[in-house]
């Protein structure tokens, strides 16, 4: 091990800091935040270190560095541009034995600076010896990502109720089950969801269900706990689109149920060891029916899961969300609801076409495009004024009846119009055309679903703005 971590209280101690620029000033932050008395030593300062002296929380001193600078310090920092005084300065504090950094030069360093990520009380500290900055930034974004912003404000509530956790749960084995019950469950999720009130309460809740002394109504308690259901869209394929609060519930589930258009990608990244349970449809299978997975949602959270219902793109847009948490909320079981990238963004992103723009649509329509009886009722006049653009989703089967019923609402039949064929995944194909022959194209490339329909003059701009997938005209190469 080249250097030994530590966590160092500087609060209320004062630390010396020599040198008055710029990178003075970022090593300024963390001194502050930690709560140190920072005394400034430089002949030139700036600005910025004078507006915090005269509000008080600096000290700052206009002059050249003297040993005597010293006095009283737990910890040095030497951050001018003159190799000279830093490596005066770096001498002086070894020879008192303070702990000293020196900017950019580990050689004349006792401690270095690493990278944090702060969910004080909770900080990770990231240290690739002084040998990598840019890679110990990258593992600080990678882990940025990972923990909630809420994560310190749990680890305070724990603080508050660990002296009652221990007096109530005699064994260690059984608060060690507490805990994990707490930081992996409802009550954790409540409060990352700035709900502080809720979860203390349910914390005493549960705690009041575990006994002195016993494990046995420990075990009571774990059956007893109610479950949750997460309602997490998936978004349209590409599972770099996930938010970080879908990937982190995903990875935290017992029981994932699944549609048909959640890609294998994203479905990979749910907890391995979870329980997986497959509720779409298929052609000619027969599907699970609503009231069904209605159920069963309920059924699982009520024997104490973190059930995920996972569904593809977002679960508020055409996906039914809506209706699978009415049933849970009747039935008093929590849930939260996580929005997806909906296929409407995923794939005009992915295809290079704009949905609104200021030169071609000011607004737009997401339709469900799929026929009821061989029928599409839909307000065609309405959809054929100008000025917008109409996405319909579910639109593969119903495409020529759109096209046909847009040209006769007084749509130009060289209005553009483009279907998109598993958007934002590695099989995107993007075919391009107008009403008149964009349903001759779609039926010779042999297009398959998901497709998602744009009509609209932003669609002439795909060829300017087309950036994914390298064959973005798959029906053109084709035969
Ligand atoms: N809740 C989903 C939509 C479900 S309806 C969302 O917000 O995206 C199903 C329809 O979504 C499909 O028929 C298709 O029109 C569209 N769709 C979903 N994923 C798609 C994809 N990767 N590419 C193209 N269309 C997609």
């Amino acid at each position: 091990m080249d250097y030994l971590p530590l966590f160092h209280n500087i609060k209320d101690r004062k630390c010396l800091i020599v040198g008055g620029g710029d990178i003075a000033l970022r090593k300024l932050r963390p001194l502050l935040e930690a709560g140190a008395r920072v005394q400034v030593v430089a002949p030139d300062i700036h600005p910025a270190f004078g507006d915090l002296a005269e509000k008080g929380e600096i000290k700052v001193a206009r002059k050249t560095f003297h040993p005597d600078d010293l006095n009283g310090v737990v910890l040095v920092i030497a951050a001018t541009d003159n190799h000279q005084v830093n490596e005066q300065v770096s001498r002086w504090a070894r020879e008192r034995s303070l702990p000293v950094n020196v900017v950019d030069n580990p050689a004349l360093c006792s401690v270095i600076f690493p990278a944090i990520v702060d969910r004080s009380p909770v900080q990770i500290a990231i240290s690739t010896g002084g040998s990598g900055p840019v890679l110990a930034r990258l593992l600080r974004g990678r882990l940025e990502t990972m923990l909630p912003a809420n994560l310190g404000r749990l680890a305070r509530l724990a603080e508050r109720f660990r002296p009652r956790v221990k007096e109530k749960i005699a064994s260690p084995t059984g608060r060690r089950a507490f805990w994990e019950q707490i930081f992996e469950g409802p009550v954790a999720e409540l409060v990352y969801n700035d709900r502080d009130g809720d979860a203390e309460k349910a914390l005493q809740q549960v705690l009041e269900s575990y006994s002195t002394a016993g494990s046995a109504t420990e075990e009571g308690a774990a059956t007893d706990k109610l479950g949750e259901v997460y309602l997490v869209g998936g978004g349209p394929g590409d599972p770099d689109l996930l938010t970080f609060r879908a990937l982190r519930l995903m990875q935290q589930a017992d029981i994932v149920l699944y549609d048909r258009l959640v890609s294998k990608e994203v479905l990979n990244l749910a907890r391995r060891d979870a329980e997986y349970l497959y509720v779409g449809k298929t052609a000619g299978d027969h599907p699970v029916s609503q009231d069904n997975i209605n159920r069963k949602l309920v059924e699982f959270a009520r024997a104490g899961n973190r059930v995920l219902r996972l569904k593809g793109g977002d679960p508020f847009i055409f996906g039914r969300g809506g209706e699978e948490i009415e049933h849970l909320a009747e039935h008093g079981i929590p849930f939260q609801v996580v929005p997806g990238i909906t296929a409407a963004s995923g794939c005009a992103s992915y295809a290079g076409i704009p949905l609104t723009h200021r030169d071609h649509a000011h607004s737009v329509r997401f339709i469900a495009g799929h026929r009821r009886d061989d029928k599409l009722e839909l307000p065609w006049r309405e959809l054929a004024a100008p000025g917008q653009t109409l996405v319909f989703y579910m639109g593969l089967n119903g495409l020529e009846t759109i096209c046909r019923e847009l040209t006769a609402a007084g749509m130009g039949p060289d209005m553009p119009a483009a279907l998109i064929e598993k958007g934002t995944t590695l099989r995107q194909r993007v075919f391009v055309g107008t009403l008149a022959d964009l349903p001759g194209k779609v039926r010779q490339g042999e297009a398959r679903a998901p497709t998602l329909i744009i009509v609209g003059t932003v669609v002439s701009l795909h060829d300017k703005l087309r950036w994914f997938g390298a064959d973005a005209e798959g029906n053109e190469s084709d035969d």
